[in-house]
């Protein structure tokens, strides 16, 4: 069995809907319908979401939202004129709009767009509609009841053959709605998946799975077409982002795939995300690469470091009383290294320095700005002799310094810092090597 969750540009327009339906009925599999709030129909559009949250803004503040209710309005209307649709629009905005008059919170407001394309898309595939409301389960301050859930939706779905499920939103005991962070369907529909033990969790959405690489850099990246949850992880944490970032947990932890599939080209396969390395090999040495811009290294330097027992600690302690996560720490025999997200640092720069300095008394705290950092993935590295040496050549070949390297132990990630007008070049080099020759 197959849970589907179709994101906002697959159910943008009419159109988008007559895919959907098409890929829907080709496999009887398909059951189980999680929908995104129609997203954008090209460059300059509006995605409904956005409008949802500007009406919600725009009330808060005592200013006139109504005209963005018609407009959203409008465009569902649009889309139940075209495919022929019998549902009480009207009468839904009218509630919407009533509710939003007497106070309803921002997160009410913003549901409404997967919940209104819920309905459409019932209407239009002639599947039971299933309120999001009653099965995806939050606490009173919007934590996800991750075990309720499980169970509400697998009594409900047990007794219906097939259901549209809205994404993004549920409610908590007192029927008070809450939703994900941003990108949030793509929860909805791991959970579902979850719940009802499907074979694959499907992830429609408008490209053809993971790349290798940003085609804003490489305009060619190859497509992944198997990529581990471990492998996601990396690649994603640093900056690869098709899928959001929680969706992969109940899937995951309950060894279900995630398919990512083209809603626009659905012969085309995608890329499947597995629990672990399948049967077939990967095709290159590495997986993927992922990296981006805005971070600096700390680098403290003590002769005999080595030897001074709780040095490490105490850094980390300064950096934690400064409330800044670090992303890695490097560290040479007298010298330790810490990179963290420029932005999270600059507000402590000099509060995170004389602390360092007062409890581990340096010879010398540094700071490089401007760092750029590359993580090289792949399941297959660590079975090939000499990987870090040709990424290494790749990087240095092009006159690049590489300023920090971390390999996790796990031996699936080399990651290097490049100064950021590196960085492009680098990722580049790294493509070319492995990928091209
Ligand atoms: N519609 C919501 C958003 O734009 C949730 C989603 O599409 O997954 O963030």
């Amino acid at each position: 069995m197959l849970v589907s969750k179709f994101g906002g540009s697959s159910l943008a327009d009419a159109e988008q809907f007559r895919k959907v339906k098409e890929i829907v009925l080709a496999d009887k599999n398909r059951k189980y319908i999680i929908p995104s709030a129609p997203g954008k129909r090209g460059e300059g559009d509006e995605k409904i979401t956005d409008l949802l949250y500007q009406a919600a803004a725009c009330r808060q503040v005592g200013s006139p939202f109504l005209h963005l209710l018609e407009r959203i309005r409008y465009r569902y209307e649009r889309i139940a004129q075209d495919l022929e649709l019998d549902v009480p629009l009207e009468q839904e905005f009218t509630v919407i709009a009533s509710k939003m008059m007497s106070g309803v919170s921002r997160d009410y407001v913003a549901s409404r767009g997967e919940y209104l394309n819920g309905l459409l898309l019932a209407a239009y595939l002639d599947f039971p509609f299933v309120d999001a409301e009653k099965v995806i389960r939050f606490d009173r301050n919007g934590v996800l009841l991750e075990e309720d859930t499980n169970s509400l939706i697998a009594d409900t779905l047990s007794a219906l053959p097939n259901a549209v499920i809205p994404g993004f939103y549920g409610a908590d005991e007192d029927g008070v709605i809450h939703t994900f962070s941003r990108g949030g369907s793509d929860i909805s529909g791991a959970l579902v998946a979850r719940a009802v033990n499907a074979d694959v969790y499907e992830n429609w959405t408008d490209v053809t799975g993971f790349r290798m690489a940003d085609p804003r850099i490489i305009p060619d990246a190859q497509y992944i077409s198997s990529l581990t949850y471990r492998e996601l992880r990396e690649l994603s944490y640093m900056g690869a982002s098709v899928l959001h970032e929680e969706a992969i947990f109940p899937v995951r932890r309950a060894g279900i795939p995630t398919n990512i599939r083209n809603t626009n080209d659905p012969r085309h396969p995608g890329t499947m995300i597995r629990h672990s390395a399948d049967r077939t090999e990967p095709e290159h040495v590495i997986t993927g690469i992922a990296g981006h811009k805005g971070f600096s290294i700390l680098t403290i330097e003590k002769d005999l470091m080595n030897a001074e027992t709780g040095f490490g600690r105490r850094v980390l302690q300064a950096v934690e009383e400064c409330g800044i996560n670090f992303e890695h720490l490097p560290t040479g025999i007298d010298t330790m290294c810490v990179v963290i997200n420029e932005k999270e640092l600059a507000p402590h720069r000099e509060q995170l320095v004389a602390r360092i300095v007062e409890l581990t008394q340096p010879d010398s705290v540094t700071i490089h700005d401007h760092v750029a950092l590359i993580a090289t993935v792949g399941r297959g590295m660590v079975r090939n002799y000499g990987t870090a040496a040709r990424l290494f050549t790749a990087i240095s070949s092009q006159g690049i310094s590489i300023r920090t390297i971390d390999q996790g132990s796990s031996e699936l990630n080399i990651i290097v810092g490049v100064d950021e007008e590196d960085f492009e070049r680098a990722v580049k080099a790294i493509y070319d090597t492995f990928v091209r020759e």
